[in-house]
């Protein structure tokens, strides 16, 4: 493990070596140009280079030591400044020392010295100019974080100044768009499990509640022998839709924790299709219903699960008889459409208003007109043949107007 106090120290040696290094290389520099353009004995430039490093060293080191001890102590605006203030300070000192020895005039210094203090000046400015933006953007940068994490997902930061920073602003932004999203997506599980708690207690709790009465009733002595064995039939009826509530309870976590292992054969869903028509036939005559249903042209091979798309198909034609008044009709169709079979299933019932249409395919949601039990359903049914058709790689989707009935479909693809 890399102990923190090396880690701090390591930029500090790389700064202080690479310091180094552009010390001796502008000292070379500089050797080589005044060689060139003064033709100097050999003996002074030993000595200007000697008296480079020496000063480029100490300005150096002053430099780095100021900014490693006044990290933490000022800001960076004032970080920035003073050391600018300091190179253009050792330059001045530079100049008034090499212009001494070179026996400059008094005239002469005084006017590199006007214009070194103008220099200074101008670079104090452009110190603070460039730092104001930068420590604009990054006061900017910590407030969005804080109010980031005090919850506030939507917050997002203007991308300005630099590119690094327009850069920064950009990544900071995304982070703050995965959290919004994930956040959505917890807030959304949240609610749900709350919602399917609450709905479990209060289907199980309805027909626990006839139980517990129709049980009292007959061991009281309350009920008659007639009255017992009507109570005795109704809560046969109360046991069978538990257990059939339970059953599919456990089905759908089975589904949605994936742990439903699908039995895939290879066939063509003519056979499905008329099994269907054929088991439900009874229970749309019972309501005085036509139950019709065709093949256009022929079904190509697919791999699926019959027991599922059979339980699928059930599951749509029978509440096609469920929610269609007595003397209407439904009607069943699968087809090849593209490289997707597709099956539909249109009834002329009561339809599904917009508001239902978008709930529908949720655990226990049971539409405005069917929320009392008389019409059976848990309002599990389609949120298991959701889950089994997408366990397919297909799509499961309704179309309704209220009025002129629904149309449910489902494609699984070839
Ligand atoms: P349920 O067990 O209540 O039938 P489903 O999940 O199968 O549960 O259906 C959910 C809801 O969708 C139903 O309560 C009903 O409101 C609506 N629904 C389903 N099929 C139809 C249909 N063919 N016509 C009208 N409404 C329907």
């Amino acid at each position: 493990m890399i102990n923190s106090s090396r880690k701090a120290q390591f930029p500090l040696l790389k700064m202080g070596g690479l310091t180094l290094v552009a010390v001796v290389v502008a000292a070379l520099v500089t050797v080589v140009l005044a060689d060139l353009w003064m033709q100097a004995p050999s003996k002074d430039l030993a000595a200007l280079f000697i008296y480079l490093l020496v000063s480029g060293g100490i300005s150096a080191a002053l430099v780095l030591a100021w900014l490693v001890f006044s990290q933490r102590l000022v800001g960076l605006r004032v970080q920035l400044v003073i050391a600018y203030l300091t190179g253009a300070a050792i330059t001045f000192i530079n100049i008034l020392v090499t212009s001494n020895l070179m026996f400059l005039s008094p005239h002469d210094l005084t006017l590199i010295s006007i214009l070194l203090i103008f220099s200074g000046a101008i670079v104090v400015f452009f110190a603070l100019f460039l730092s104001k933006q930068l420590v604009q953007s990054v006061a900017e940068m910590i407030g969005r974080a804080n109010e980031l994490a005090e919850g506030n997902f939507t917050v997002r930061v203007k991308p300005s100044g630099s590119a690094e920073l327009a850069r920064l602003a950009n990544t900071f932004n995304q982070m703050a768009g995965q959290l919004e999203h994930s956040f959505a997506v917890q807030q959304e599980m949240e609610r749900s499990r709350k919602e399917l708690v609450a709905a479990i207690s209060h289907d199980l709790r309805t027909p626990l509640a006839s139980l517990r009465l129709m049980t009292e009733a007959v061991s009281d002595g309350v009920a008659d022998e007639h009255q017992a064995a009507i109570f005795l039939e109704r809560m046969r009826g109360e046991v069978e839709y538990m257990t059939t509530l339970i059953d599919n309870l456990f089905e759908l976590s089975r589904l949605e924790a994936g742990s439903v292992k699908l039995n895939l054969e290879r066939g063509t869903l003519a056979d499905l299709i008329s099994d269907t028509l054929e088991s439900l036939q009874s229970q749309a005559h019972q309501k005085n219903q036509l139950l019709a249903g065709e093949i256009e042209g022929e079904l190509p091979e697919i791999t699926f699960d019959s027991h599922q798309i059979q339980r699928v198909l059930n599951n749509l034609v029978g509440n096609a008889i469920r929610y269609t008044p007595a003397g209407g009709s439904i009607h069943l169709q699968a087809s090849l459409k593209g490289d997707k079979v597709l099956v539909r299933v249109q009834d002329n019932g009561e339809g599904i208003s917009a508001a239902d249409r978008e709930k529908i395919f949720e655990p226990f949601y049971r539409g405005e007109r069917s929320r009392g039990r008389e019409h059976g359903g848990a309002g599990l049914g389609l949120a298991i043949a959701r889950r089994l058709i997408e366990a397919h790689h297909g799509r499961i989707w309704v179309e309704s107007q209220e009025g002129p009935g629904s149309t449910f479909s489902f494609e699984l693809p070839v």
